[in-house]
């Protein structure tokens, strides 16, 4: 497993530069860390073949990885090549299900039975999604030099500045361990995300309630922006197929 940063490290600037920003900036590390190691992938030209096997193995990415893999320029004649390892075996798998040869005295049905039961082995993913992995390994990090450095004056200012995390990177960091006084450390974050969740909520009120016709001519403020604000809370970063945040 990847470990937190110990010094001064690109994560802990990183983390500098993000947390001021909108949004959960795990979401937003975690994003860019994911394109960069596409590009890196395509750069070399997608000849770094344990890379291939573990897309072989997993039938492809993930949906939102797919579509951070094509939203980019240049990227058809590579994508075309995982398709190519994907596809060839999964039709290798299926061929050899299909030319299973009747056994002696087993029913047309239960040889159906039998086929349908490998052909859906052939399909299923041998492993997850690699950017999955990837992506998760690169949010405790993120995570981990957070909790490490909360209390550095720069890190501290930059973290008085930040929006909430998601719930899903929430999650991930309530469930964060090895780190020394961990419990300190992570108080502050609850108390800033508890803060930051009830905000939310009056923000989704007050966006609910102008929208009732009666209010209607009031003008908007900071609730303005609340469903979407709060789409990236609850399910995590959405990730768009254009590139953009
Ligand atoms: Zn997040
Ligand atoms: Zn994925």
């Amino acid at each position: 497993m990847s470990q937190p940063a110990t010094a001064y490290s690109r994560t802990y600037y990183d983390l500098l530069e993000a947390l001021p920003q909108p949004d959960c900036f795990v979401c937003r590390l975690v994003d860019a860390a994911v394109r960069q190691y596409i590009d890196m992938f395509i750069y070399e030209n997608i000849t770094n073949l344990a890379r291939r096997e573990e897309i072989r193995l997993a039938r492809g990415f993930c949906s939102a990885h797919m579509a951070m893999f094509m939203g980019g320029y240049g990227r058809l004649l590579s994508l075309a090549m995982l398709e190519q390892d994907v596809t060839n075996d999964v039709l290798r798998q299926i061929d050899r299900a299909m030319t299973n040869p009747l056994t002696g005295g087993m029913h047309l049905g239960t040889w159906l039975h039998s086929a349908d039961k490998s052909i859906r082995e052939a399909i299923l993913p041998g492993r997850p999604c690699p950017l999955c992995d990837y992506e998760k390994s690169q949010e405790r990090v993120m995570l981990g030099t957070l909790l490490q450095f909360i209390d550095d004056p720069a890190m501290a200012e930059a973290f008085e500045h930040a929006s909430i995390l998601c719930l899903p990177h929430y999650y991930t960091a309530l469930g964060m361990h090895g780190i020394p006084g961990l419990t300190h450390r992570l108080e502050k974050l609850i108390a800033k995300e508890q803060q930051g969740l009830k905000q939310l909520k009056l923000d989704i009120d007050e966006y609910i309630r102008k929208r009732n016709t009666l209010y209607r001519d009031e003008e908007k403020a900071q609730e303005a922006d609340a469903p979407t604000r709060a789409a990236r809370v609850i399910s995590g970063r959405i990730v768009h197929t254009d590139g953009r945040w």
